[in-house]
């Protein structure tokens, strides 16, 4: 990629005293994205289907780990589903949700009814330990001359030979082993920022994948904690952020992104 702008720095727009892994993830894809969303405070006209069932799934699970962590019964299905629906409603009232080819409203609402079916029937919908922890916010600073790292993590569970970490993707299709390994660089990071929970008791890290096909799965995938990644991903989190700060923003398309993003008309504007 070659930076076409070197802008100078900016007061940003949007005014943040922490940094995510998610932020830095959208400048590593695309940095004028990045300066859409996080500098500009851009409103995102539409939202994909794909990303507003994602979403909205979370919602759900959410809601049931949050049931039993207050020590109440697992929700059922139709309740679920509403949570889904009341999730995917209020989307739809501040973004226009963008349907794929393959898709419409009808097809979302078979898989949400399969996808809520098999999170009910997986292991993630009973973790082992009590949970302490869901879409618990994590904050420290971590990297020097880096505001606060937020991590919103998934779940997080105590048992007496661990403390579990689990961050819930949804996915078009089944992932390996190998790709949950490659994946993990998320969960580092929130294995550095849970670290004093429970001081001394051992952290285990994994992905909860839903794919969201006619026939979805929920697989948990089990990631090793290794203090060189870490270390690795905090590094590489300062390298973005300097960049960030000094104003590199340039457009990096690629088929995988620019279809979805919601900037495309801004980024059409944009004249470097
Ligand atoms: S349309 Fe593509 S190149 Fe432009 S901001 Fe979005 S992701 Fe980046």
């Amino acid at each position: 990629m070659i930076a076409v702008s070197q802008q100078p720095r900016a007061a940003p727009v949007v005014q943040r005293d922490y940094v995510s892994f998610s932020a830095i993830s959208t400048y590593q894809q695309c940095p004028l994205r990045y300066y859409f969303r996080y500098i500009e405070g851009l409103e995102e006209p539409f939202v994909s289907a794909s990303l507003a069932l994602g979403g909205a799934v979370h919602s759900a699970v959410e809601f049931h780990l949050n049931e039993l962590m207050a020590g109440k019964s697992p929700p059922d299905h139709d309740t679920l589903l509403d949570v889904f629906w009341d999730e995917w409603k209020s989307r739809a009232e501040t973004a226009e949700i963008r349907f794929g080819k393959k898709d419409d409203l009808d097809s979302i609402a078979k898989t949400a009814d399969r996808i809520i079916a098999a999170f009910r029937d997986s292991d993630i919908a009973r973790p082992t330990g009590n949970i302490i922890g869901v879409e618990e916010e994590l904050r420290s600073q971590l990297i020097p001359g880096m505001p606060d790292i937020l991590g919103r993590v998934d779940l997080i569970a105590e048992s007496d030979q661990a403390l579990t970490i689990t961050d819930l993707k949804t996915a078009r299709t089944r992932w390996s082993a190998e790709q949950a390994e490659r994946s993990g660089e998320q969960l580092m990071l929130y294995a550095a920022l849970a670290k004093d929970l429970v001081p001394g008791k051992p952290i285990r890290l994994e992905f909860a994948v839903v794919t969201k096909a006619a026939k979805p799965n929920v697989d948990t995938l089990p990631v090793t904690f290794n203090q060189k990644r870490v270390d690795r991903t905090m590094s590489v989190m300062q390298r973005v952020w300097q960049s960030i700060h000094e104003g590199h923003f340039y457009p990096s398309p690629s088929p995988m992104s620019c279809p979805s993003c919601p900037f495309r008309s801004p980024c059409d504007a944009w004249s470097g």
